[in-house]
């Protein structure tokens, strides 16, 4: 392990000193974690590296939903081994990361993630990296307690022991579990400066396992959100992810908005009234438990809807801009879609494969307006139609004038495909439906000749 500097001590003494740290084990008796909980490749991994003469835990999350009787989305584990000699115990594991150096051991498909101690660092030393205050790599190795203190709320600093099945806290992490409070382990704004995304781990941990936010960890955060613009775009996506489609999102919105969080990340969403609240449109809200239902039914979420719910305001605010400057129908349309997409991926860096699908869903909005003839079959074919319908009932619930409309392509979607043609084609105006096949042939010719 590498020497503190001096710098670094100064810095770990003001960040850790609310801390009183001893270590604290709690026997299998007083905390209920029995093994058969435990995935049975992280026992094994531990198991190896014990085997080898090496320390080694199930940490972190895992541990923390286990404790709360929840189903831990991921095992991890952390070793005194070092990186190369993790991966030189396990055949099928690989070195990754460059911000973290970890090692995934892979069985099958599933991977286990084996973190070597972390220590503290003071900055220079070309293994830890800090700017301006803010942790951009930290490869510095330390002791089990060192790797307990790094971590960012005292119950995410939990380790089990599945040998002796005890479970070890430095931080007083077990009681404020036990109490329901999410703490900061030491000074709260010199963590959140090192790393801002702990601001919205902060509301993700609170929204997702009622819990409440312990005063001091709580104060700083709406000083400091502007700290997310430092935030590399594509991290904040992930994180907008976690906040937003792990089942919890409702409970998320207004917390992240009463942080000015969200108001960095997505700063044309939200109405703030008179009173100073913020507030969402109903496409939003209705978004957000729509999605929180589906994962609670193990169905499928994709950010593409919740994005486009999520700019739906912003998207309507510039086409009317638009409109005033001049541009009319579709026009005004995606020349407003493609403004509100470019402003919203320099913030929030929303992949293309997402984007897309956005874009689809605001694309077909205007064209359930028009019931009849083919276009209408068209529309029920396009790959994209269930999401695009799915979010037409959502504007629907804002827009009462909408509800006909939502009535009339709930309805035919239940006919059979000649049923379908039969309603579409029976109400097409017979002149409309010439002029469009006249239009349509210089096309056609066209494309034949190339
Ligand atoms: P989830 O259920 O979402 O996976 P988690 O607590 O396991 O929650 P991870 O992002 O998987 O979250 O991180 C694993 C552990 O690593 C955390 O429990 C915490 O101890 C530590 N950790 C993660 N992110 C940070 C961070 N930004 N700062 C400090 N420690 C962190
Ligand atoms: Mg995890």
């Amino acid at each position: 392990m590498k020497p503190f500097g001096a710098v670094s001590v100064v810095h770990e003494q003001k960040k850790y000193k609310h801390l009183n740290q001893e270590l604290r084990i709690i026997p299998e008796t007083e905390h209920g974690i029995n093994n058969e909980q435990v995935c049975q490749h992280a026992l094994w991994v531990i198991q190896r590296l014990r085997e080898a003469g090496y320390d080694a835990y199930l940490v972190g999350g895992g541990v923390r939903d286990l404790l709360m009787a929840r189903n831990p989305k991921d095992f991890d584990i952390a070793t005194s081994a070092h990186p190369e000699e993790v991966k030189a115990l396990f055949a099928r594991s690989r070195l990754i990361g460059r911000r973290f150096r970890l090692v995934h051991v892979y069985f099958g498909r599933y991977v286990i993630e084996v973190a070597t101690f972390r220590g503290h660092g003071d900055g220079t030393n070309g293994e830890r990296h800090v700017e301006g205050g803010r942790i951009v790599r930290d490869n510095v190795f330390g002791s089990e307690e060192e790797d307990a203190l790094r971590r960012d709320f005292t119950i995410n600093a939990l380790m089990y022991d599945p040998q002796n099945r005890t479970v070890r806290d430095y931080t007083g992490g077990y009681r404020d579990l036990r109490d329901g409070i999410l703490r900061m382990i030491g000074d709260p704004e010199t963590r959140y400066r090192e790393d801002p995304v702990r601001m919205i781990r902060a509301v993700r941990f609170c929204s997702s396992r009622a819990l409440t936010m312990d005063a001091t960890t709580e104060q700083p955060i709406s000083k400091l959100a502007h700290l997310l613009r430092d935030v590399s775009p594509a991290r904040l996506f992930e994180e907008v992810c976690k906040v937003f489609l792990s089942g919890f999102g409702s409970n998320a919105l207004p917390l992240m908005a009463q942080y000015g969080l969200f108001q960095e990340l997505f700063p044309y969403t939200l109405e703030q009234d008179a009173q100073g609240d913020w507030h969402g449109d109903t496409v939003l809200s209705q978004a957000l438990s729509n999605t929180d239902l589906r994962v609670a039914q193990d169905k499928p979420v994709t950010p593409g809807f919740l994005m486009a719910a999520m700019l739906w305001r912003p998207l309507q605010q510039q086409i009317l801009a638009l409109e005033a400057e001049g541009l009319t129908g579709m026009d005004a349309v995606s020349e407003a879609i493609d403004a509100v997409l470019e402003e919203q991926v320099r913030l929030v860096a929303i992949p293309r494969r997402y984007t897309a699908i956005a874009r689809e869903i605001w694309l077909m909005q205007p064209r359930f307006r028009r019931m009849r003839g083919k276009r209408v079959l068209r529309l029920l074919g396009e790959r994209r139609f269930r999401a695009a319908y799915d979010f037409l009932l959502l504007r629907a619930l804002e827009s009462p004038e909408l509800q006909p409309v939502a009535q009339w392509w709930t309805e035919i979607q239940e006919k059979s495909p000649q049923e379908q043609e039969q309603q579409a084609l029976a109400t097409a105006p017979v002149n409309r439906g010439a002029r469009r096949k006249r239009r349509r042939r210089p096309r056609r010719k066209t494309n034949e000749e190339a």
